[in-house]
């Protein structure tokens, strides 16, 4: 019975791009075919190698057969097929998660006009679209019918019931009509029927491909006489099967054999991805645990990185055998963004997920692995600082979490990838080290102070006296920053110390004793503001590290007001945490000098604190908590000294 369905709307959308757009790089329909085919082959395998004799090994293979006069390219594989249900989901819907973000891309490029970005995206089946005007696919899987799926790649397609004996899948592409013009490559469609063009696309894209990859090639031969001897200078045309590929994976060859694009190109390929990677590894270990891999650090987020369904892992393969597609625990959760893949021969192919996860072994290669990124990035951050930058823009925060959420385990490993903002070094980053480097002899420590941005952080009344002192002053504006180096703890034994923090005040003996003084004078004062003020802050005492602003809030130790804000704001908080404020004031500003003069009118006093209050949240960035009362008040004193 033929049946007759319509594409998924996101499919069509697609199908519609790959249809009319004009594109250069048509030849990549026949790469996705063949990993696809090689795909399926991989899984077939594992089912067999895995069901105790239950289902029978093959001599795998993918052929191309192309056919001049009827106009088609023909792609077989025996692999492990599709049953009715799998040919509907799979080739009736977009199946690759990257295809959405794809057609986003592919939209943006065309307006701008750059149709380059989508030269090497992977785009799966429906790139043979590209090339083909019809496309047919008979297949069938282990264990259930055969099927045949027919589409122009307009709204819909056709699945009717079909012969064939072997699991396995065929593809018929007819191939869209060469204009009379020609001329032009990419609308030249007859060349994917002849053979050498063939050889050379299955050379540049599908090499590593590790199953056979046939055809049928026309050779010219010596031919032989009776006992089978070379007659001389006779020749014949002999059509024999070739094999076109090398068949060793990329992994697997040679360091020296395999150039940086080659890597590049794999990992486009295989990871579907448009851009270059930032950095290729690429590596072979030969020890007590052998394995090669070969990692990648994207440059761009994966789209979904940040979503639930994201899943780390690297590809696990065992002597070239696929055995897992994301093995999790080869990587750590804060090198989560790193694509790659693992082939070691101390893995038995029936390994269970349970067992893998215990291995030692698992855990050594994954050890290695960490620490190999780590000091690749290292080695940029020394070599090529910009490209480091770029970097950090992107996967910063993930290294950071990594010393957070390891409680500091990984402080020495991974402390001297970080940089920062800071005051003196304005727009570029600096890292810890160049901070000790560059900072005052008698210097004892790091400060940072953070905020929600940048700009804000700078206008924070306690930077001033930094600035003046020609300190450097860490600016922190990611929400990680502080619990990461509340983590560390120190740099090289210098400690980290937040300039809004209490008791920050690395006074001269004479300067602490007027501190001193002024406190034990004015606790009248003090408390008549702390009166005022209530449950808004723990204390009110007076600071000498403020140079222009009257008042500034500071933090006892332990919680900053942005770590407060930051763990309040997290999902299923439902005690809310408080950080110990103490509202501090500049006594050698002049509304300090005034205010003194009311010390003991302790209405008018209480009347101003919430003011002073507002004011030292506003300038920490922070909103003002009881608006109508501020403005209320604002208003008062307005009155009162136009009235004067
Ligand atoms: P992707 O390979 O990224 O999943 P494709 O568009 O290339 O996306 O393929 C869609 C799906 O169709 C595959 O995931 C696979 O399940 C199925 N498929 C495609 N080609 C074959 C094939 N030759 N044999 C078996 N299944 C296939
Ligand atoms: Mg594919």
């Amino acid at each position: 019975m033929k049946e007759t369905r319509e594409f998924q709307t996101e499919s069509k959308e697609l199908l519609n791009l790959m249809i009319n757009s004009i594109y250069t790089n048509r030849e990549i329909f026949l790469r996705e075919l063949i990993s696809n085919a090689s795909d399926a082959i991989d899984k077939y395998k594992y089912l067999a190698l895995t069901s105790k004799g239950k289902l029978p090994s093959k001599d795998y293979e993918i052929r191309l057969i192309n056919d001049e006069k009827a106009r088609t390219l023909t792609i077989i594989d025996n692999g492990i097929g599709m049953s009715k249900e799998e040919l509907i989901n799979n080739l009736g819907t977009i199946a690759k998660s990257g295809s959405k973000d794809f057609i986003k891309k592919f939209k943006e490029a065309q307006e701008q006009k750059d149709i380059n970005i989508i030269g090497p995206f992977g785009v799966g089946f429906y790139s043979a679209f590209m090339v083909a005007e019809k496309i047919e696919v008979r297949t069938k899987s282990v264990d259930s019918e055969a099927c045949l799926f027919t589409s122009s790649g307009q709204d819909s397609y056709t699945i009717e019931d079909c012969d064939k004996e072997e699991s396995g899948t065929e593809i018929k592409l007819y191939l869209k009509k060469t204009s009379k013009k020609k001329a032009e490559e990419s609308e030249d469609f007859d060349r994917f029927l002849r053979s050498y063009e063939l050889e050379h696309l299955v050379k540049k894209y599908s090499d590593y491909i590790r199953y056979p990859i046939k055809m049928k090639v026309k050779t010219s031969k010596p031919k032989l006489d009776k006992d089978g001897k070379e007659i001389e200078g006779k020749y014949e045309d002999v059509i024999e099967d070739k094999v076109l590929n090398s068949m060793i994976p990329l992994w697997r060859k040679n360091k020296k054999d395999v150039s940086d694009e080659e890597l590049a190109d794999f990992y486009r390929n295989k990871f579907a991805d448009y851009e270059e990677p930032l950095f290729s590894v690429f590596l072979k270990v030969d020890g007590l645990i052998n394995y090669d891999a070969l990692l990648y650090v994207p440059s761009h987020a994966p789209y979904n990185l940040y979503s639930d369904n994201y899943e780390k892992g690297l590809q696990l393969y065992s002597k070239g055998i696929f055995i897992q597609e994301k093995c999790a625990d080869l990587i750590p959760d804060y090198l989560k963004f790193v694509k790659g893949l693992v082939d070691s021969d101390t893995f038995n192919l029936n390994i269970s997920r349970e067992l893998l996860q215990k291995s030692p072994a698992l855990k050594k290669i994954a050890d290695n692995i960490e620490k190999k990124i780590v000091d690749r990035l290292k080695d940029c951050k020394k070599e090529d600082y910009d490209k480091y930058l770029k970097f950090w823009e992107i996967f910063g925060e993930h290294i950071k979490f990594g010393i957070y959420s390891s409680y500091g385990v990984k402080k020495e490993l991974l402390k001297d990838l970080l940089v920062f903002r800071s005051l003196l070094n304005e727009d570029k980053y600096i890292s810890l080290k160049d901070y000790q480097e560059k900072m005052p002899k008698d210097q004892k420590a790091i400060y940072f102070a953070s905020g929600e941005t940048i700009e804000g952080i700078k206008l924070l009344p306690q930077i001033e006296k930094y600035k003046k002192e020609g300190k450097d002053v860490l600016l922190l504006d990611k929400r990680i920053d502080e619990f990461c180096l509340l983590m560390m703890r120190d740099y090289e034994k210098l400690e980290f110390k937040s300039i809004t923090a209490e008791n920050q005040d690395d006074l001269s003996k004479a300067d602490q004793e007027r501190l001193d003084f002024l406190n034990k004078e004015h606790q009248d004062f003090l408390n008549t503001l702390k009166e005022g003020l209530g449950d808004l802050v723990d204390q009110v005492s007076f600071s000498l590290n403020l140079v222009e602003a009257p008042v500034c809030i500071a933090t006892k130790e332990g919680l900053s007001l942005g770590m407060e804000k930051t763990l309040n704001e997290q999902p299923g908080a439902f005690e809310k945490v408080k950080a110990s404020k103490v509202l501090k004031i500049n006594p050698d500003h002049e509304l300090c000098q005034a205010l003194l003069k009311f010390e003991t009118d302790k209405e008018t006093l209480k009347n101003y604190a919430s003011l002073l209050y507002e004011e030292a949240m506003l300038l920490e960035g922070f909103e003002i908590k009881n608006r109508q009362e501020f403005v209320k008040k604002l208003n008062d004193l307005m009155l009162k000294s136009l009235n004067k």
